[in-house]
């Protein structure tokens, strides 16, 4: 290690090791420290439960990461990363038997939703057909790290997606598409009433049409595992297994990054308050399954979907999000279920599957929601506790112990509420930036926010490469 190094990142979750990437593909010379005894941060695979079933316990389905301009630009194929495709991105069940399913079909989506709303639908995201490359591209460089390729079309989806989402569901009809569309917004954990809370909707969808909602092979330990190996080649250096509670704890560097909290990092950093009014907002109780089987869904198309939206109608998802974010557990939970196995049978044994589900809770609840998910799981899918051979349940603490970023459980990193949905971690225009010139923050508390698309850590790494440039000269 030279005794001066360009660049230290602390966290080697996805945005850590995008940010690393970057930078030392620029002859930056980069170092990553990680508290955890593996990379990945919300990115993992592990055997949470009985040997030979690998779960995911954070992130498992990836519509954002396919498509990232940031894991574009880099050779991941090269070390491991292979996309795999559901037959549908997702599948949306009610109580009658049939579902509503987002297909990478506009067409087969618009159908599902019955032809009082086909052709609503139709109209809300054809005009985005054939665009996602740029408008992803520049809504995610949002706010300011470049100049939009298509300023058009973003001031479009601007107009669309900036009003909150229960505005653009009432284009809507019949409850089908609101459901669908009021379950898209809740994987943001945003209430649905929030302003800019359509454009969480629309960019699921969006994405679905685009490039679908794929899920790396092996699990998304895999996108971490290829981040990795790529930043070695390029002479990058990763520790793990040391918590940094101080600057003192690294080594000398020109720019210290942080994949972590605003508040760890004001901590570690001694940047005294000046994140006190960043907010965190509700939690998930998650449940990771080994099965004896797929689950028995009634309808016929979650079977053949990568993911599976429970919740009946937008009241139902309306009322769960409220009270989780209100500070009561929901009776009945809005379930989003993840069946990886669907489309990668080497996640668990010959003919056995491996399943999650998640439901919304308060942040830093104690309960137990393994009741109430089943109950809800079983309106859907009959008989399906009687496949499960074993389960891991995580809420809240369990969250907050696997990743000193869930603080209170958000997995999100900070609540998508009020303009902290697009205005993270401050009201800034140089989000990237801290009071001291050195330190920088990359994590999912930064634009564009939450998921696993590295694109928090690109848009930090331009800010740190400038700030290394100039000092160079
Ligand atoms: C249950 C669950 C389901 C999810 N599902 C999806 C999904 O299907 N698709 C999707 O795209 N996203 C999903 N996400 C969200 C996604 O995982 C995160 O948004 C993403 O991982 C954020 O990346 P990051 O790099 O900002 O932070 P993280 O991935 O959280 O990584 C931060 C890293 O920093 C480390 N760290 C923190 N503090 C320190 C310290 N002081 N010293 C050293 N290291 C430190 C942590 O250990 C961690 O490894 C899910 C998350 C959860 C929890």
């Amino acid at each position: 290690m030279p005794s001066m190094l360009d660049a230290v990142v602390v966290g080697a979750g996805p945005n850590g090791l995008t940010a690393a990437a970057e930078l030392a593909r620029r002859g930056f010379s980069t170092a990553v420290f990680e508290a955890k005894g593996t990379v990945g941060g919300g990115a993992r695979t592990e055997e949470l439960t009985l040997p030979g079933f690998r779960h995911d316990p954070c992130s498992a389905v990836h519509p954002l990461g396919a498509g990232s301009p940031a894991f574009r630009a880099m050779p991941l194929d090269r070390y491991g990363l292979e996309w795999l495709h559901a037959p549908l991105p997702m599948a949306h069940p009610f109580d009658d038997g049939t579902a509503a399913v987002l297909s990478r079909s506009v067409s087969e989506t618009a159908a599902s939703f019955g032809p009082r709303d086909a052709g609503a639908y139709r109209r809300l995201v054809e005009p985005y057909i054939g665009r996602w490359d740029t408008l992803a591209r520049d809504f995610m460089s949002l706010p300011l790290t470049a100049l939009p390729r298509d300023p058009v079309t973003l001031a479009r989806f601007g107009l669309d997606g900036l009003p909150p989402s229960t505005w653009l569901m009432r284009r809507f009809r019949d409850d089908r598409a609101r459901a669908l569309f009021a379950g898209l917004v809740a994987h943001v954990i945003a209430p649905l009433g929030g302003l800019a809370t359509g454009a969480i909707g629309l960019v699921f969808a969006l994405a679905a049409h685009a490039g679908g909602w794929p899920l790396p092979r092996g699990g998304s330990q895999s996108i971490s595992d290829a981040l990795a190996a790529y930043l070695k080649d390029l002479g990058g250096a990763v520790h793990t297994d040391y918590e940094v509670k101080r600057l003192d704890d690294l080594p000398p560097a020109r720019a210290y990054v942080f994949d972590t909290s605003p508040t760890a990092l004001a901590r570690i950093a001694g940047l005294g308050r000046f994140y006190d009014g960043y907010r965190y907002g509700a939690s998930v109780f998650k449940i990771d399954y080994a099965m004896d089987g797929p689950v028995p869904w009634t309808a016929e198309e979650p079977r053949r979907a990568g993911t599976v939206q429970v919740g009946p109608s937008s009241l139902e998802i309306g009322t769960a999000l409220r009270q989780a974010s209100g500070g009561t557990a929901p009776g009945t939970p809005f379930l989003i279920t993840a069946q990886p196995s669907v489309v990668d049978p080497g996640r668990a044994p010959a003919g056995k599957h491996v399943f999650w589900a998640y439901g919304h809770v308060p942040n830093g609840w104690r309960g137990d929601l393994t009741e109430a998910v089943e109950r809800q799981i079983e309106r859907f899918a009959p008989g399906f506790r009687d496949l499960v051979l074993a389960r891991a349940t995580a809420g809240p603490p369990e969250m907050a112990a696997r990743n000193a970023n869930y603080v209170g459980g958000d997995i999100a990193c900070g609540a998508a509420r009020g303009l902290q949905l697009l205005l993270r971690p401050r009201l800034t225009l140089r989000p990237y930036h801290t009071p001291h010139p050195a330190v920088f923050l990359c994590s999912s508390a930064t634009p564009p926010g939450p998921g696993v698309h590295g694109m928090s850590g690109h848009n930090a790494a331009k800010a740190v490469w400038q700030h290394l440039r100039r000092q160079t000269r």
